[in-house]
């Protein structure tokens, strides 16, 4: 299905669960607790760029705002957005983010505007970090109950810690399988069944995702690489390389592709309209609204529910936002080394500062270890398709002729 194929699915999605009386918090960063708006018998969904809407200059925002940034206030300031009951806004991440969501709260006050606050040190002395960040949630979680008048239930809460697991367990799969045989399931259906979930996560959605796990775990089966899928599933999970077992004669080459809020279905598209290129090459995504969301931990249902959102949110694959660069690296490095990799498409988000600092480390990073990587920005447009699609194929070019 092509990416607007996938984007009329969900807003129909969308409108039907709008239509049976569901209230849809919209949320734009990557990690963002689910389960609380659950708890609060809400929905959230994921606000995704549209390729379609242009996002050139709005005066509103300020110049340093991102193509993202640009694209869904553009949504907004010609009514695009699928209707939302409120809207959350991450702080203390970028200066593109801060500076919309104080803009949208001037510009739109009809709108319900949620702020939560994220810290950006990564404190491994005590608990401080994780419990600053349970205190944020708490307060976050006493304005759903007085602006919506709905409590926070355990029960409900429950039920979203079940379909968020049920989802990431099936996500993880995926993408474990696929990095042991990229054939094995296209990239492209992966990042639709995770943008259709993180869009709307309902029983379905999960679902979906579970069916094509288990399909996948069968062919894997039969296939007789089901151990080699495990260990690389735990290797990915706890970060530790140690023992995974790839197959011999995998296919080349083998690349992963690294950035922050880059859409995976968008770029599985860009891949797939490639002349000549299977879009087997990307093994790997470590993209913000794929892998860094797929293996985010789960919640332990018997614990603290605030603690335990902090704690799943602070131990999910870093973005360049946070502190950790260094950690950041040395994951970067064994996953490069140790799953076979040839190259690292590293997609920056068009004048997305965060993605810019972080880059020339990543580079450094992949060059240690012998990787060729290429940079391209992209836009939420892909208004520069044609030369994108050059770039990735030359570069695809280099790694065969190697
Ligand atoms: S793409 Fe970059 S600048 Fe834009 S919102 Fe995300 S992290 Fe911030």
């Amino acid at each position: 299905m092509s990416n607007e194929g996938v984007i009329e699915q969900s807003t129909a999605g969308l409108m039907q669960l709008v239509a049976a009386g569901e209230e849809l918090i919209g949320y734009i960063y990557p990690h963002t607790p689910l389960e609380l708006f659950m708890a609060h018998g809400l929905i959230p969904s994921l606000i995704r760029t549209l390729p379609q809407v242009p996002s050139g200059f709005e005066a509103s925002l300020q110049t340093f705002a991102c193509s993202y940034i640009r694209n869904l206030y553009s949504q907004r300031t010609s009514n695009q957005m699928p209707p939302l009951t409120g809207i959350l806004f991450p702080s203390n991440t970028c200066d593109s983010l801060q500076n919309l969501g104080d803009i949208w709260r001037v510009r739109f006050p009809e709108d319900r505007v949620f702020r939560l606050t994220y810290p950006v040190t990564r404190n491994i002395i005590d608990d401080s970090t994780q419990r600053y960040l349970a205190e944020e949630l708490r307060l976050l979680s006493e304005s759903l109950t007085t602006i919506f008048e709905r409590p926070f239930l355990k029960e409900s809460y429950n039920r979203g810690i079940s379909l968020v697991r049920e989802f990431r367990e099936g996500a993880k799969f995926l993408y474990s399988a696929r990095v042991v045989n990229p054939k094995i399931i296209s990239y492209s259906d992966v990042a639709q069944l995770v943008r259709v979930f993180l869009t709307t996560p309902t029983a379905a959605a999960a679902s979906a995702i579970t069916e094509a796990a288990n399909s996948v775990k069968k062919m894997v089966t039969d296939l007789g690489i089901f151990e080699n899928v495990e260990s690389v599933m735990t290797a990915l999970v706890n970060r530790d390389f140690e023992n995974v077992q790839l197959p011999e004669n995998l296919d080349a080459p083998r690349v992963v592709v690294a950035g922050g809020m880059i859409e995976p279905q968008a770029l599985g598209t860009l891949i797939k309209d490639i002349p000549d290129i299977p879009e087997s090459v990307i093994t790997l995504d470590l993209l913000s609204f794929g892998f860094k969301s797929v293996f985010t931990p789960p919640l332990d249902e018997s614990e603290d529910p605030f603690m335990e959102m902090a704690k799943s949110l602070l131990a999910a694959p870093g973005e360049p936002t946070q502190e950790g660069l260094k950690h950041r690296m040395i994951f970067l490095k064994d996953l490069l080394t140790n799953l076979s990799i040839h190259g690292l498409l590293i997609c920056e988000q068009s004048f997305c500062d965060p993605d810019q600092f972080e880059a020339p480390s990543i580079e450094r990073a992949a060059s240690e270890v012998g990787i060729k990587t290429t940079r391209i920005p992209i836009d939420p447009e892909l208004s520069d398709k044609a030369r994108i699609e050059v770039r990735i194929q030359s570069f695809l070019e280099t790694l065969t002729e190697r």
